[in-house]
């Protein structure tokens, strides 16, 4: 049965025959006919039936310079006419050795954060070891695991490492990212196969309790008020962790913004403090940068961490920033940085985590000792996705990526602002080249709808009948576009998003 045979609808048909789709409630799938993508040019997708949708959330927020790039398609090419995998687990390879190195460099916190970071609380270290997984999740459980074992190799073999995270913080589906996790709707049901984790409030100004201000017709970070209450709340999980005489081993988040909690922003300065706080308390930094990471938070500029606002930043001359990692807009350095969706551009599946030289060597020993880091997957390393990485990067690196990065979030901003003429909008909340739109009730009282009603999905349905594919998260819109999208793409999105929603509102 070839696919390439099978007329439109038969297709379709074989999907709702024999596939089961993530994250989705398959009653509702088989009831209509599935959109079939055939291909993919930049910004736009083509379905089977010919119709043309422009890719809003970069296919679930892995594509970041656009379908078929010549650029990304050549490498993998190259790189398959010489061989597609052979194992790292026992041997090394071309383009997985040159990734490593590059991602390193990349990662690598800017000289004037450096220095800046030597004088405040923040004692940055320096990553300088990758470790390859396939995606998110893994990225995420290998850094976890590795956290895990340097904790009780550092503090004694009889603690029990425990884990800081986020309220709604999604870090994957594995077993491990679960249990870091804080989505009850996703993870309640799993409850009994988790380690416990804890939580501490997240930064979510339009809904924090702690915010004075009434609702504005403005991104709620700009207008909040309050005393940074929940920093006094991190502090406090800290302390009261380490009276119980087992102090936290690790702080895990999302910087900047958190993706699958709500596209939820941190105000500038939060993730700064944050990380004082819980570097102060002994604890390591995990940052999940799998949606962040590759200048999805925009281009510049790297902050100078020892700045406030009372002692504001100095001017910097040199090249424009091209900054690549989100925890670097505060001059924060975590010791495990984890990477996966864009780091092939979003062509192949690949991640990776980065480490410290500490915790590498943590697990150096004699080959009996068994100190080894006992984990690996069969495709760690694997040639076609470190080249296709590595292609990705040279376009981010370049100048042209840069100045497209810089123009798209300055144009997302323009396009989003008439957006709040909608009553049903509440909160439009932006970080670089990511943003969220919360639907509500009435945005002068901020009441949501009830998730049943599924107005995010509604929205999207009506989003894609205008041609323009995205997925809600809850009643939060995502509008994440690739860096290639054109003025007048990013135009077309912003408009269906403001027809979809007025549309599907005046049905409520
Ligand atoms: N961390 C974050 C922040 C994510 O957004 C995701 C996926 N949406 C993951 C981890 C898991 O990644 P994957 O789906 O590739 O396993």
């Amino acid at each position: 049965m070839s696919s390439r045979k099978s007329n439109p609808s038969s297709l379709a048909k074989l999907d709702q025959e024999y596939v089961w789709h993530p994250f989705t409630q398959m009653r509702d799938w088989l009831r209509r006919e599935p959109i079939v993508i055939v291909a993919g040019h930049g910004t736009v997708l083509r379905d089977v039936k010919g119709r043309e949708f422009l890719d809003a959330n970069s296919s679930i927020w892995v594509n970041l310079h656009g379908h078929a790039h010549p650029k990304i398609n050549a490498a993998i090419a190259r790189q398959l006419k010489r061989i597609a995998h052979s194992s790292a687990l026992g041997f090394a390879n071309e383009p997985a050795s040159l990734l490593a190195a590059r991602l390193i460099h990349a990662a690598a916190l800017p000289a004037g954060a450096r220095q800046s970071a030597r004088r405040s609380a923040l004692a940055n270290p320096t990553l300088q070891k990758v470790f390859f997984g396939d995606d998110g999740s893994t990225a995420l459980e290998v850094a976890l695991k590795l956290a895990y074992e340097f904790t009780r190799r550092t503090r004694g073999a009889k603690t029990k490492p425990r884990f800081l995270s986020l309220a709604g913080a999604y870090h994957g589906d594995t077993i491990g990212a679960v249990s870091l996790g804080h989505i009850d709707l996703f993870h309640r049901a799993y409850g009994g196969m988790l380690f416990k984790s804890d939580h501490v409030m997240s930064p979510y100004c339009y809904r924090c309790p702690f915010n004075r201000a009434k609702p504005e017709r403005d991104d709620a970070r700009n207008y909040r008020r309050c005393h940074w209450e929940c920093l006094d709340l991190v502090e406090r999980k800290f302390s009261a962790q380490k009276k119980r005489g087992n102090p936290y081993a690790a702080f895990v988040f999302e910087p900047l913004m958190q993706g699958a909690a709500g596209m939820i922003p941190q105000p500038a300065g939060w993730l700064r403090q944050a990380a004082e706080l819980a570097r102060s308390h002994g604890a390591l930094l995990l940052a999940d940068e799998v949606m962040t990471g590759f200048g999805r938070t925009g281009a510049g500029p790297n902050a100078d961490s020892a700045a406030t606002p009372l002692n504001p930043p100095s001017p910097r001359s040199g090249p424009p920033s091209n900054r690549l990692f989100a925890c670097h807009a505060e001059g924060v350095q975590p010791d495990f940085l984890c990477v996966a969706k864009g780091l092939t551009g979003g062509y192949l599946p690949m991640a990776a985590t980065l480490t410290t030289r500490e915790v590498f060597a943590a697990f150096l020993g004699k080959y009996e000792d068994f100190k080894t880091f006992f984990h690996g997957h069969s495709f760690t390393g694997n040639q076609l996705g470190a080249a296709a990485a590595l292609a990705s990067l040279d376009l981010l690196e370049g100048a042209v990526s840069r100045r497209a990065r810089v123009e798209l979030e300055r144009n997302l901003h323009a396009e989003l602002q008439p957006l709040w003429a909608l009553p049903a909008v509440g909160d439009i909340r932006q970080v670089g080249l990511v943003a969220g739109i919360e639907l509500v009730k009435d945005w002068r009282t901020r009441e949501p709808f009830p998730l049943r009603t599924s107005a995010g999905i509604r929205v999207c349905d009506a989003m894609a009948r205008r041609g323009v594919l995205t997925r809600p998260v809850g009643n939060v819109i995502v509008l994440l576009p690739p860096y290639c999208t054109t003025p007048a793409e990013l135009h077309r999105m912003v408009s269906a998003l403001h027809d979809a929603v007025a549309e599907e509102m005046a049905l409520t």
